[in-house]
């Protein structure tokens, strides 16, 4: 049976959708099915919001430093059932909600995303990938192409600007001289970066 829920590091991560518009080459989805507590994160169907608050009743969130939207795929494409389960996990408690996205929203929707997360997350933290559009698009292959680096800057600005918590993350798998100009643009547009072990999340 799939897994909506499970854990990692002391964190609880909520699995929404297999979906995702991007082909990343280091994705865990062409390595394995199970992360963390999680036997199998390939989803049979996307699970609603009452089934996510089902399977949260199996786990006691004061156990937890942060829930993490974070499964088998882009968790904003479901982002009006992301925003719904956040609404209800603070309702439950004050814990800090933190969507690890690939930032390409605004494409999936047409529309400025950000906006629509301020007030119901609280951190976002965005695979900056790579330091320009090219390597960027060699890496993560999105279905909209080239573009695709520059909206994921802009959403990355526009989540600061909302005053949510907003960070870039590169795997190291990269390289020295990507990473470092990774870091180079994050300072440039005044976010911060971390470097995350391939394996992490
Ligand atoms: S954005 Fe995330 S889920 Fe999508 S292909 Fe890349 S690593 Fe996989």
């Amino acid at each position: 049976m799939s897994d909506i829920l499970y854990t990692y590091h002391g964190q609880l991560y909520v699995n929404l959708t297999n979906r995702c518009p991007c082909a990343c080459t280091f994705c865990v989805r062409s390595q394995t099915r199970s992360v963390g507590s999680a036997e199998d994160l390939w989803l049979e169907h996307e699970p609603s919001v009452e089934e996510v608050k089902q399977a949260l009743e199996n786990y006691c969130l004061d156990d937890f430093d942060e829930v993490v939207f974070c499964g088998y795929g882009e968790p904003i494409c479901a982002l009006d059932r992301l925003i719904e389960v956040a609404d209800y996990i603070h309702e439950i408690r004050k814990i800090s909600i933190r969507v690890n996205t690939n930032g390409l929203g605004d494409l999936i929707y047409h529309k400025r995303v950000a906006p629509l997360l301020k007030g119901h997350v609280d951190v976002v933290s965005i695979s900056l990938n790579a330091p320009d559009a090219q390597e960027y698009y060699k890496v993560t292959r999105p279905k909209f192409g080239i573009k695709s680096f520059d909206a994921m800057l802009q959403f990355a600005k526009d989540c600061k600007e909302q005053g949510i918590e907003t960070r870039f993350t590169v795997v190291d798998v990269i390289g020295k001289e990507a990473i470092a100009r990774s870091k180079a643009l994050a300072e440039q547009v005044g976010i911060p970066l971390r470097v995350r072990e391939y394996t992490e999340e």
